[in-house]
């Protein structure tokens, strides 16, 4: 692992994205030496089936099991964006927020949706994917965004960007050794647990993903590199 690889900035649509397919991964990276920062878009705050809860009250309980998640996973900061679950849009603004944080946090590493996976529905997803990406293109050229250059926010390129959730994953971690931190983490999310069996699921995914690659449990990653 190349150690001068510190921040790693994590950018998920909801809660629990990230703890669902990465976390095994993440805690692997922060045991190594590095940091890893959450941006969460929207609280998930339309997720219910509950006709007396509200939007407000759904957001608070998410943003809460995501702290929790966190913490068990060693994770340095948590920022949410709270925009609204299910109406994300790849604007402009939207992009200049994410290459933002991409600057603030000196990004090396950056995580998050692959947009382009067909078939993927979530409107959400597709948007935090392309975002994100366009994100890096924007944070990396100080004539991109000068406004944000002038207080301060230099442009910086992060070296690798990971995308989970691929069609067609072209990097594996090995997570045999983090699945059960991974597994604590998701318990967090006890509002969003409703299948009884999640946890043989999640064990399942992993097992079948890691074993033709001679392991136990993986986590899959298209892999973009862009050091030169
Ligand atoms: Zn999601």
């Amino acid at each position: 692992m190349k150690n001068d690889l510190e921040q790693v900035l994590v950018v998920m649509a909801h809660p629990d994205d990230a703890e669902c397919t990465c976390a095994g991964t993440l805690v692997k990276w922060i045991r190594a030496g590095r940091r890893v920062h959450y941006i969460v878009c929207t609280s998930g705050d339309k997720g219910s089936k509950d006709p007396d809860m509200t939007p407000y009250q759904l957001a608070a309980i998410r943003e809460e099991e995501q702290r929790a998640a966190a913490e068990i996973l060693g994770v340095e900061t948590i920022t949410f964006l709270r925009r609204q679950d299910g109406e994300l849009e790849a604007s402009k603004a939207f992009r200049a927020e994410i290459a933002m944080l991409i600057r603030r946090y000196k990004a090396d590493i950056v995580i998050t949706h692959d947009a382009w996976r067909p078939y993927q529905l979530h409107p959400d997803h597709r948007a935090v994917g392309i975002s994100t990406c366009d994100a890096i293109v924007a944070a990396r050229d100080h004539l991109f965004l000068p406004g944000q250059t002038a207080i301060g926010l230099e442009a910086i390129e992060p070296s690798e960007l990971y995308l989970w959730g691929a069609a067609e994953p072209d990097h594996f971690e090995d997570i045999s050794e983090t699945i059960e931190l991974k597994l604590e983490a998701l318990s967090q999310h006890k509002s969003q647990l409703r299948r009884p069996n999640w946890r043989e699921r999640i064990r399942q995914w992993a097992a079948d993903t890691g074993q033709p690659h001679g392991m136990a449990y993986a986590e899959a990653f298209k892999r973009i590199s862009f050091r030169r």
